[in-house]
This record gives C-alpha cells, sequence and structure tokens, in this order.
C-alpha cells in the first residue's frame, strides 16, 4: 500500500469541495463523499455514521457496505467499534476489527469481510456529530499519515455539516438541526418556560474550511496569532494584578506564545485546511483532552487554551460576539455555561436558561433563583443541536427540555403553563390573608431573597418580611471587592423596598463552591466543610467589619437584623456579635446614627449547633435553621450531588427530631426560630414543621402562595399527631402517614 503524502491529503480536501459545490439532495452528496474518500485513501469500504439522537448513531451513507444498511443499521453510543468512536472522540485503528474489544457484528452491512477499520471523530469545536470510517479487506494498520488524512477529512465533513451541505432529503446530516429532541437535566431552578432558543455564544461560521491556497492561509494564521500574542500582552501590561492573578495570566499568555500550537495549525494547513478549520481542529483536540483530565489545574489550563482558540476565531473571521442579532421575543438562554454577570445583565428578559454543564451550587444557579428564571442544567448535547429561533420548552420542575418540540407535546405543556398560571390566580387571592390553620395556628411566612430585584415579590406575593437575604450575590456578580458606601447604598434600597417589614441580612457566606473570582481560590479537599462563611468572617475581619459598617450605615437608625452563616459553636457566635457591637459603637463615636433597633442572630446549619449549651441559644436574638446545609451535614449527604442529594427525605423522622431538639431549645431560652432553607418552600414539608412547632417560614416567594394554601386547609394539631404517632412507632419516614392523612383532609 502505497504512503500518502500531504499533497494527496489537500487533493482529496479539493475534490471534497467541488464535489460538494455541485448540486445535489443532502443524501446524494453524502454518497458521492463516502465513494471519493474510499476512492482517494484506496480503502473498499467509506461510511458516514450520524447522531440519529444523543445517544443513537445511525450509518447515513456507505460505499462498499450493502445499501440497505444505510438509514437501517443504528448503534447505540458505545456499542460496536463506532460507538466507541464516538464515545471516546479517540481513533480506532486495526487490522483485525472482529477480534478486536466490543466489535458488534451487523450481519445487515455485509461487513463481515473486512478485516481493517479506521473510524474516527466527526467533530466540530469538541460537539461530536458523528463516525467516519475506512474499512479494507486486506489485514492492515492504517499509518499515522492516514489516519491525520482521515481526521482532517472529518473536519471538513463537520464544518460542511454546520454550513448546511447535507441538507435536503431528510434523513442526512441536516436532521441535526431539524428534529424534535427532548434532552433529561436536572433541575436548577423550578417553573416552566416557553420561548425561542438565544445562544450566548454565537456560533462562529466557517464558510470555507478547505484551504485554496497554503500559503494565503500561513499567512493568516501567523498574523493573527500574532494580532492575539499581542491582545494578550496588552491585557497583561493593562491590569493592576495580585501575584496570584498575575501567575494565571502568565500561563495564558504562555499558551499564547506556544510554539507548538501554531506549528500544530499550520500543519493542519498543509494538509488543506483552510486556517480557520485548522483552529477549529486543534479546539476540538483541546476539548476532548478537557473532558478526560481529572485534574483541576490542568483543566483550566485546558480551558485557557479552548479561550485562545475562540479569541482567534474571532480575529481570523471578524466575527464577534455580538452579532447585532436581537433577542427574540421570549428568550430562552442556551449555553454550555454562564457566569453569574452575564446572566444578570440579561436579568428578567430571559424566560429561562438551559445549560449543558453547570451545577446546581453554581453562581448561575444562584442568580436564575433569585431572579426565579427555570433553569435546566445538564442538558447535554443542547449546544450542538440547538439553534437560535428555534422553539423550546422548559420543564425547570422535572429538568426536561424539549427543543423544536412536536405540536402534540407543545400543547401538552401549554396546558401544564395553564394549570400553573390558575393555580397562580388562586394564590394571589390568599395574598392578604393570614397564613392561619384550621385549628387557628398563625404561621410567618416570609420570603428568601438576595437581588434588588426579588423586593417587588414581597408585594406580589404577600410575604411578611424577608427571612434570608443572601449578600453574597452582589459580591459574587462583581469582578472586584464591592465598596463599603457602595454596599450601604444598596442595603438602603433594600430596606426602604420592605417599607418597614423585617429584612434578615446574612453576612457574606462564601467559600466553599461561592468563589469571588477576585479572591484567591483555595485548593481544599472538601469545600463544603472547609474555609467558608463565618469562618473567613473571623480569620480575615475586614469584609465583615466593612459588611457591618454598611448594614448601620443603611439603616440610618431605622431597625436592624443581621445573622451570621454556618456558626458551628458559641464563641464564633460571640466573635461575630463583637465584631458588629465594636461598629456600632464606632459609628455612634463618630456621630452616626445607630439603629433604633439591633437583632442579631445566628443560622443553624450543623448539627453541632443544636447541641450547643443553653446559653448560646440564651445569647442569639434569634436563629434560623438553614436546611439546606443542615440536612447535608446531618445526613453527610452532598446537597449538590446528584446521585445522593434526594436519597434521604426531609420528613425522615431522625431529621425532625433534630428539628423538634433545636424548637424546644429555642422555646426554653425565649429565642424566636425560623426554617430558611428550600425545604420551607415544599409544602408537604412546611406543613409539617409547622405542626411539630416552628412558626416562622422563608423560602422563594413563589412558594409563599402553595404553602400558605395548604396550611389554611390543615389541622395543625391533628396532624402533628400523626406525625407524633409515626415517631412512636419507628418508621423511618412520616412521609406516607401524612400524605394519607392530607389526602383525607382534602375530601
Ligand atoms: C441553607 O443552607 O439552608 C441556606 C438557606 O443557606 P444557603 O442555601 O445559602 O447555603
Ligand atoms: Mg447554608
Amino acid at each position: 500500500m502505497p504512503e500518502r503524502s500531504e499533497s494527496d491529503s489537500r487533493k482529496l480536501l479539493k475534490r471534497l469541495r467541488d464535489s460538494l459545490a455541485e448540486p445535489g439532495q443532502g443524501q446524494e452528496r453524502l454518497n458521492r463523499v463516502t465513494h471519493l474518500i474510499a476512492d482517494s485513501m484506496l480503502t473498499e469500504v467509506c461510511s458516514i455514521y450520524l447522531f440519529r439522537d444523543a445517544g443513537t448513531l445511525e450509518l447515513c451513507a456507505t460505499e462498499g457496505l450493502l445499501a440497505e444498511s444505510v438509514h437501517q443499521t443504528r448503534l447505540r453510543l458505545g456499542e460496536g467499534l463506532v460507538g466507541r468512536v464516538a464515545r471516546t472522540a479517540v481513533p480506532v485503528n486495526t487490522a483485525n476489527a472482529p477480534s478486536e474489544k466490543g466489535f458488534r457484528f451487523m450481519p445487515e452491512t455485509g461487513e463481515e469481510i473486512y478485516s481493517s477499520f479506521l473510524g474516527v471523530p466527526i467533530q466540530r469545536v469538541g460537539e461530536k456529530l458523528g463516525v467516519l470510517v475506512v474499512q479494507s479487506k486486506a489485514a492492515r494498520q492504517f499509518s499515522d499519515d492516514e489516519v491525520y488524512a482521515l481526521e482532517v477529512v472529518a473536519m471538513v465533513l463537520a464544518e460542511m455539516t454546520e454550513l448546511g451541505a447535507f441538507l435536503g432529503d431528510g434523513a442526512a446530516l441536516g436532521a441535526l438541526h431539524k428534529q424534535p429532541v427532548m434532552f433529561r437535566g436536572t433541575t436548577g431552578q423550578e417553573g416552566t418556560a416557553e420561548g425561542q432558543v438565544w445562544l450566548h455564544e454565537a456560533r462562529v461560521v466557517v464558510t470555507n474550511p478547505v484551504a485554496d491556497d497554503p500559503e494565503v492561509e500561513l499567512t493568516r494564521i501567523r498574523a493573527a496569532v500574532g494580532e492575539l500574542r499581542v491582545s494578550v500582552d496588552d491585557l497583561l501590561a493593562a491590569q493592576s494584578l495580585d501575584k496570584e492573578q498575575k501567575k494565571v495570566l502568565e500561563a495564558y499568555r504562555m499558551f499564547a506564545h506556544s510554539r507548538g500550537w501554531l506549528r500544530r495549525m499550520e500543519e493542519d494547513i498543509q494538509a488543506g485546511l483552510s486556517a480557520e478549520a485548522a483552529v477549529e481542529k486543534e479546539q476540538s483536540a483541546t476539548r476532548a483532552r478537557l473532558s478526560q483530565v481529572p485534574d483541576a489545574y490542568l483543566r483550566d489550563r485546558l480551558h485557557d487554551l479552548d479561550d485562545l482558540s475562540n479569541r482567534l476565531l474571532r480575529i481570523l473571521t471578524g466575527q464577534g460576539r455580538d452579532t447585532g442579532a436581537a433577542l427574540p421575543e421570549n428568550p430562552v438562554l442556551v449555553a454550555r455555561n454562564i457566569g453569574p454577570a452575564e446572566l444578570l445583565e440579561y436579568g428578567r428578559s430571559l424566560r429561562g436558561v438551559v445549560l449543558s454543564e453547570g451545577s446546581v451550587g453554581s453562581h448561575a444557579a444562584i442568580v436564575a433563583r433569585a431572579l426565579a428564571i427555570p433553569l435546566v442544567i445538564h442538558a447535554e448535547g443542547v449546544v450542538v443541536q440547538a439553534l437560535n429561533g428555534d422553539a423550546i420548552l422548559v420543564d425547570g420542575d422535572q429538568g426536561i427540555v424539549h427543543l423544536r418540540p412536536e405540536e402534540s407535546v407543545a400543547a401538552a405543556f401549554r396546558d401544564k403553563i395553564a394549570m400553573q398560571t390558575q393555580a397562580q390566580l388562586r394564590y394571589a387571592d390568599l395574598r392578604d390573608k393570614p397564613a392561619q390553620s384550621l385549628d387557628g395556628q398563625k404561621i410567618s411566612l416570609q420570603m428568601n431573597a438576595g437581588l434588588m430585584a426579588d423586593l417587588p415579590s414581597l408585594e406580589s406575593s404577600g410575604a411578611d418580611g424577608v427571612g434570608l437575604f443572601r449578600t453574597e450575590l452582589q459580591f459574587l456578580i462583581r469582578n472586584k471587592m464591592p465598596k463599603r458606601d457602595e454596599l450601604a447604598r444598596l442595603y438602603a434600597r433594600v430596606m426602604d423596598a420592605a417599607k418597614g417589614r423585617r429584612v434578615a441580612f446574612r453576612t457574606l457566606d462564601i467559600g466553599s463552591d461561592k468563589v469571588l473570582p477576585y479572591m484567591k481560590p483555595q485548593d481544599e479537599p472538601n469545600p463544603a466543610m472547609g474555609w467558608r462563611a463565618i469562618r473567613v468572617g473571623l480569620d480575615k475581619p475586614g469584609v465583615l467589619q466593612m459588611q457591618a459598617q454598611a448594614l448601620i450605615r443603611a439603616a440610618a437608625g431605622r431597625p436592624l437584623s443581621i445573622m451570621f452563616p454556618f456558626i458551628a459553636e458559641y464563641e464564633e457566635y460571640l466573635d461575630a456579635r463583637a465584631y458588629v457591637m465594636a461598629q456600632v459603637k464606632r459609628e455612634a463615636d463618630l456621630g452616626h446614627p445607630t439603629p433604633e433597633t439591633l437583632e442579631i442572630g445566628a443560622m443553624l446549619e450543623t448539627p453541632s449547633l443544636a447541641f450547643a449549651p443553653l446559653d448560646f441559644f440564651k445569647a442569639t436574638d434569634f436563629l434560623s435553621i438553614g436546611g439546606n446545609d443542615l440536612k447535608q451535614f446531618f445526613f453527610a449527604a452532598d446537597r449538590e450531588n446528584e446521585r445522593v442529594r434526594r436519597r434521604y427525605d426531609s420528613l425522615n423522622a431522625s431529621f425532625l427530631g433534630l428539628i423538634r431538639q433545636i424548637i424546644a431549645r429555642c422555646d426554653e431560652a425565649g429565642t424566636t426560630l425560623s426554617f430558611c432553607g428550600e425545604d420551607a418552600g415544599r409544602p408537604i414539608e412546611a406543613v409539617c414543621f409547622a405542626a411539630i412547632g416552628l412558626r416562622s417560614l422563608s423560602m422563594r416567594p413563589a412558594s409563599i402562595g402553595p404553602v400558605k394554601s395548604l396550611i389554611r386547609r390543615t389541622d395543625l394539631a391533628a396532624l402533628r399527631a400523626v406525625i407524633d404517632a409515626e415517631c412512636a412507632k419507628g418508621s423511618v419516614s412520616v412521609r406516607p402517614a401524612v400524605m394519607e392523612f392530607l389526602a383525607e383532609q382534602a375530601k
């Protein structure tokens, strides 16, 4: 078998491009392409497999295998050698395919007579589109040059797909952006939305993946890399950076100046790719590596390289992030990931957000929750499939997304939204009525907030006040530490908007997953149990003091409530309180007004605090159970780990036992107690908490209506008797008995 030369590769790409330029339907073009590749690679077989949906590959065109198998043969991701290439994005090259581990015999294709197999992924910037395969009878390993040549061809096919070259008679590549697709992700924020796709990162369109003249392309890539290097150098020079930030940017700069990176792209151009396609080919390789690197530091560096490739593409194509396109009427943002500040910039104009990555505790999720925008995360593949303007349905309750939905699906979805709207209307009627149970017990319902934008919900939801104001959001969305006066103005506006209703400001809860972009990241083995919240506040009291000053100034003589997050023992509370009191004194000494009344409380989020001495309960002005953290530490089940976060029931009798103990101790000490974790907003959990003695619950504004409605229909004393009986019986969870009781009550 003769070795292929560089010019062979270039010739093939040119033939490919010319063939694709000829008129014809998608299928016809695909057939021509497979014929051409087999002819040029001197193999009997060339086949193109494409994704039907995220988990299934379909044989879409072949030269050499049986024609009847086209659009019939399908493989699951990971199944057979083709499935393996698709899953790993790594080529498979073997002289004896049937003896390979995982080989799957497909009799309908007639491939059993072919011994050698070479499969490479068809991918565009790491987005998997399919697999390109060549096979031959002679048992031989393909050379490195041949593997490389096929990868370059696959790259061109991927670009052509993006340009719609295979659109037409249905079943071919173009189906990627045509068919209805459903994504099963994870709930980031509940709620439903219908709208049109808005891609956060506009797709860069490469119109010509094949180089007409390699010399011209080489000049272009060298000039673009030169421009990129200057811009990165400028970036480094322009910023006033601390040592850590400098180190990170230096690494970034090193990549921009890397000879290896430019050399690989130059080789891709020599093989026949245009400058843009060469950048994308290297970017795909980076992304494939990214998904396989377990080390966080290395992953960050690969992210840098990915980011540099994006910049380079923008320089080459002149296409910026801002394409000038207008947001659609009901925009649903689709992205791999998004930062909190960027999400806030879109603000409430968005109907929904769908991310292919993200995490429940990410900053973007926190902002989406604060803005009450339905959010689905981990919708794998959505960025590949979605095009700007596509119809999209977001079901944040179930974590499901329908892209280009069938009419029947859309109709069912609209029914669901209509029912929810009706329910909201019913809840609106309850707005001014008290959350009073059938047996006359009154529960105070408050709302959780974190942004100025949340405050109007105080009026519309009928909340009695803000039971938890998460101050960290203001820190997370900035790229530098906010100033005291800036914060004082903001807190004052929050209090103004609350119109005399109580707002419990929680001091900064950072660390763990909430890392400030301008603070040195801590590489901790277990950040949720690490240096976070009040631990940071006490070790580095500057920010705590600054925040206390800002709050005192904002109150300007009005009542003020402050609470500390993540207190684990009495001493911590005393120390934190002393810092606040010192600031009150300082303000008084300066002649500034001090708060009319000052309540200083703590979040109860660690099991240890439930066992603190009674003096602790007496010393605190109020306590608020942070059920999200308390539950994760009680059950030792990470609240952000999908595998375990729903594993234990909040109505587990042991957990209720812990809450009862906290209630009893607060009663004994005469301390007000409330509950502000997510469970407070779930109606069944909320009535159970009320039944065992909690008199104040703080939740998302949208939950106030449903919770109030159930409280008003429940006899809390009777429910308490049911819970007591279940606990006495030794049931693990009281939920089944509670559900039965509530169902009976509803009759
Ligand atoms: C909690 O832990 O329940 C809580 C309200 O705090 P956060 O969710 O902000 O950690
Ligand atoms: Mg917490």
